[in-house]
C-alpha cells in the first residue's frame, strides 16, 4: 500500500515539485531508449561525443589549449577511432587542473564530490543538477531490471562515513526512512557485526539489497556457516569491487536470490549494469561515452584495455576522455534481451599492479586483501611476479600457520589464475617496504601495455 502510494504520489512530488528534479522524465525516456536497436544508439551516443568535443574546445580554455597541443580540433573527429588523437585527462589532470576545468560563464549551481585517495591523493570535481539527474535515472532504470521498484525497501551494505555527527546520522536515518531505504556500514566486518548485519536485513526484509561485493560476500559466507537464514529479496546488486564467480554463487546460495553485477566509479556513477539475463554489463551509453584502449588504438572486442571515459551529460565540468585507471574487456555480443545498449563483457580491476596469469588473466591488487582474509594465520605478505610471469608469494607466518596452509594458497590462488600458472609460497622474516615506506601487496615486472599512451 505505502509503496503504491509512494511510488506513485509521494516520489514524483518529492522529485519533481520539491527538488525540481527532472529524473523521473530522464528515467521515462532511459526506459524507452534502451529497447532501441544498438546501431542508434551508438550513433547517438558518438554525436553527443562530438557535441561534447565541441562544447569543451568552445567554452574550457584548459581543453582547448590540450587540444591544440595534440594538434587536434573538435571537428577532426569524424568517426570514433579518430578520439586515439586526442588527449586523455588523468587523476593528476584532474587535481592539478581541477577549477581551469569549469566551463566559462557557467553560473549555476555545483555539487561537490572526489575520489578517494586509497591509492593516491584524492581528486576533487564538481557536477550539476542536470547531470545528477541523469545519473539518478540511469541507475533506477538499472535498479529496475534487478528487481528494484520506485517505493519498494532497499538495503545498502555501503561505507558510511567512519566520523559522522550525531545530528548528520539522525538526518540520514530520517531521509532514508522517508524513501524507503536502509544502509548498513560495510566497515569492520568481524564476525560479531556480521550477526548484528544478518539479523538487521533478516528484520528489514528488503526488496532489493544493493552493496559493495566483499561484504555481501561475508555476510552471505556467515550466513551459510553459522546456519542463519536471510530473507530472499527480489534481487542483490553487487558493486565498487570485481565480482568473482565464486563469490555470486555464495550470495546467490544465502539469500536464494540472482546478483547482479554493476561497474562504475564516482567520477562517473553508473557505468554498465547486468540486466536480467546478466549476460554482460549494459553500458549506459545515454550518458556517458566508453573507450577501450590499449597501447594508443581502441581495443578490439574480447581484448583487456584501459577505460575511457567522458561525461556526455556534464556542461558545468566535463570530464572528457578521462582515465579511471581500470582494465575492462568490451563484450562482442548483443544481449538476448533485446535492449540495444552494448555491452561490457567483464571489468578487470586497476591498471597498477596487476598480476597476470599465464593466459592473459588478470588479477588486481584488491584482490588479495580479501584472499588473504580467509588464511587469519598468514601475518605479512606480499605477491611479486618476476618477467617470465613466475608468481611468489612471501608470507610471514603468524601463529597456527602450518605445511598445508601454504599448499592451500598455491591451490586457491590456481583458481583464478589458471592450473598452468607457476606458483610458489615462500616464508620470510620480513617484507621489505618501498623507498617511499608504502607497503605493496603485489609488485610486478610483467610490462602492461595498457598504460602506453599515444604521442602527440
Ligand atoms: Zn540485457
Amino acid at each position: 500500500m505505502y509503496s503504491a502510494l509512494f511510488r506513485n504520489v509521494l516520489y514524483p512530488f518529492y522529485e519533481t515539485k520539491l527538488r525540481r528534479r527532472a529524473t523521473l522524465a530522464y528515467l521515462e525516456e532511459m526506459e524507452r531508449s534502451q529497447w532501441r536497436p544498438e546501431r542508434e544508439l551508438r550513433e547517438l551516443n558518438w554525436r553527443k561525443m562530438q557535441a561534447t568535443l565541441q562544447f569543451a574546445e568552445k567554452s574550457i580554455p584548459f581543453y582547448r589549449r590540450r587540444f591544440a597541443e595534440y594538434g587536434v580540433r573538435a571537428k577532426d573527429a569524424h568517426a570514433p577511432e579518430d578520439l586515439v588523437r586526442f588527449p586523455v585527462l588523468t587523476k593528476a589532470d584532474l587535481r592539478a587542473h581541477g577549477s581551469e576545468l569549469i566551463a566559462d560563464g557557467w553560473s549555476g549551481k555545483l555539487f561537490r564530490s572526489g575520489t578517494g585517495g586509497s591509492t593516491g591523493e584524492p581528486a576533487r570535481f564538481f557536477y550539476d543538477h542536470t547531470t545528477y539527474e541523469c545519473r539518478s535515472a540511469a541507475a533506477l532504470r538499472a535498479d529496475a531490471w534487478a528487481g528494484g521498484r520506485i517505493g519498494e525497501k532497499e538495503l545498502y551494505i555501503w561505507g558510511i562515513p567512519t566520523k559522522e555527527p550525531r545530528w548528520k546520522k539522525a538526518k540520514r536515518t530520517l531521509h532514508e526512512a522517508a524513501i524507503r531505504k536502509k544502509t548498513v556500514s560495510a566497515w569492520n566486518l568481524s564476525e560479531e557485526r556480521l550477526a548484528g548485519v544478518v539479523d538487521e536485513i533478516r528484520r528489514y526484509a528488503p526488496n532489493l539489497v544493493v552493496g559493495y561485493t566483499s561484504p555481501l560476500y561475508y555476510t552471505a559466507r556467515y550466513a551459510l556457516e553459522t546456519g542463519h537464514r536471510l530473507p530472499t529479496p527480489k534481487g542483490i546488486i553487487a558493486t565498487a569491487e570485481r565480482l568473482f564467480p565464486h563469490q555470486r554463487e555464495t550470495i546467490e546460495k544465502a539469500f536464494q536470490a540472482p546478483v547482479y553485477d554493476r561497474y562504475g566509479c564516482r567520477e562517473m556513477m553508473l557505468i554498465g549494469a547486468e540486466c536480467e539475463r546478466r549476460e554482460g554489463k549494459h553500458l549506459n551509453v545515454e550518458n556517458i561515452f566508453v573507450e577501450v584502449q590499449c597501447g594508443g588504438r581502441h581495443a578490439k572486442p574480447g581484448e583487456p584495455g584501459e577505460v575511457i571515459l567522458t561525461d556526455l551529460i556534464c556542461r558545468s565540468m566535463p570530464l572528457i576522455r578521462y582515465k579511471n585507471e581500470d582494465v575492462v574487456v568490451a563484450a562482442d555480443t548483443s544481449c538476448s534481451c533485446g535492449r540495444g545498449l552494448p555491452l561490457l563483457a567483464s571489468v578487470e580491476g586497476r591498471v597498477l599492479d596487476m598480476i597476470v596469469g599465464p593466459d592473459g588473466q588478470l588479477l588486481s591488487s584488491v584482490f588479495f586483501p580479501y584472499f588473504f582474509k580467509d588464511n587469519p594465520t598468514v601475518e605479512r605478505y606480499q605477491v611479486h611476479q618476476d618477467k617470465t610471469r613466475a608468481i611468489t608469494i612471501r608470507i610471514i607466518p603468524g601463529e597456527g600457520y602450518k605445511a598445508e596452509t601454504s599448499e592451500a594458497i598455491e591451490r586457491d590462488l590456481r583458481q583464478f589464475l589458471g592450473e598452468r600458472a607457476e606458483i610458489r609460497v615462500q616464508l620470510v622474516d620480513e617484507i621489505p617496504v618501498t623507498s617511499g615506506g608504502k607497503f605493496r601487496f603485489t609488485v610486478s615486472e610483467v610490462p602492461i601495455e595498457f598504460g602506453r599512451e599515444v604521442a602527440a
